[in-house]
């Protein structure tokens, strides 16, 4: 039995989905053109030893200032260029980026040692991405042991021969590699025994709820195990407050980020970070930083 309800919920359901399809479609169309006209953006955040304050690194974070809709975080684009293969050049561009940055704060005398960029699974599947990374590291004069790739689980759930031989073969460049996320995803011990990687960062979901439950606490310990056995280092992502760096320090963990030390930051912002010199987090707080 149909009720006139249950027909204007259809509709509405309906008018809801073209909506969202057709935003999908209008994302499409202005990530295609976005590229050419330079609407990206990268903001970096700082990789803090949590036992000093002092920064160890950074991670680049895509923003896409869309001339309509204003600044767009990755959750509401990196899907839409993965769909569309935009990922390919959106994914070029932010390693020749922060490639290009690095060398910059180098040339400038800034002791930064690491920068790490988020790579999407589907930038393996085209099949260069080793190729574009020996390329970018190359064209800025970067140590391949600067660059610090963080992949997600998500590698792990397409066991193609392509990504495997990919991988090992950005290991043997001497890029550093990263588990991003873990403890979310499709990692097994036997994945991670066999993959190459120097870096595992847990996920904020642990790392926020650390002080909450013994459970929580004892897997974010188990993840630091784990990790030592494969020689990893381990940064905790999330880190919002002292007690949380407090409880990571005492669990034997050593790096991390989190709006306790910094926001992403502008590459402006970030580089007068790096020419203070100075332990975070910084008083007063930059830029909106998070209360303890
Ligand atoms: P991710 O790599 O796990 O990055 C961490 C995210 O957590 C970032 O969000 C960061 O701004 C946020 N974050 C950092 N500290 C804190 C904290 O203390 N509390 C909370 N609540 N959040 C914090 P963002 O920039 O929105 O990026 C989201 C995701 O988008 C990233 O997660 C990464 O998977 C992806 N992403 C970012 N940039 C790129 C990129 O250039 N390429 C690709 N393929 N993916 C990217
Ligand atoms: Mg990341
Ligand atoms: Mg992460
Ligand atoms: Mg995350």
């Amino acid at each position: 039995e149909i009720r006139q309800r249950d027909i204007k919920t259809f509709y509405r359901y309906n008018r809801e989905m073209d909506r969202v399809a057709q935003e999908r479609l209008d994302l499409t169309r202005d990530l295609r053109r976005a590229l050419e006209n330079d609407q990206f953006e990268l903001h970096y955040q700082p990789k803090v030893d949590l036992a000093t304050g002092t920064v160890k690194g950074c991670e680049a974070l895509i923003r896409w200032l869309h001339p309509v809709r204003g600044m767009l975080m990755p959750g509401q684009f990196i899907s839409v260029a993965e769909q569309s293969q935009l990922i390919g050049p959106i994914g070029d561009w932010v390693l020749f980026q922060a490639c290009r940055h690095l060398r910059q704060w180098q040339d400038a005398g800034l002791d930064l040692v690491q920068v790490s960029v988020n790579v999407s699974v589907d930038q393996f599947r085209l099949g260069d991405f080793t190729h574009k990374v020996r390329d970018a590291l190359e064209t800025h004069a970067i140590d391949p042991a600067a660059l610090t790739l963080e992949i997600t689980e998500s590698v792990f759930s397409d066991e193609s021969e392509l990504l495997r031989r990919q991988i090992n073969d950005l290991h043997a460049l001497g890029v550093r590699l990263s588990l991003d996320d873990f403890g979310t995803g499709y990692s097994s011990l036997l994945y991670l025994q066999q993959y190459p990687f120097d870096e595992i960062k847990i996920d904020m979901g642990f790392v926020r709820r650390i002080l909450d439950d013994p459970l929580n606490r004892n897997i974010v310990s188990m993840i630091l195990g784990i990790s030592q056995v494969l020689g990893a280092d381990t940064v905790a992502e999330g880190v919002e407050n002292t007690a949380v760096r407090d409880a990571l320090l005492e669990l034997g963990c050593h790096i991390g980020q989190g709006y306790y030390y910094s926001m992403p930051l502008e590459v402006e912002d970030f580089r007068w970070l790096l020419e203070k010199h100075s332990r975070l987090p910084l008083t007063p707080r930059p830029l909106g930083a998070a209360k303890d």
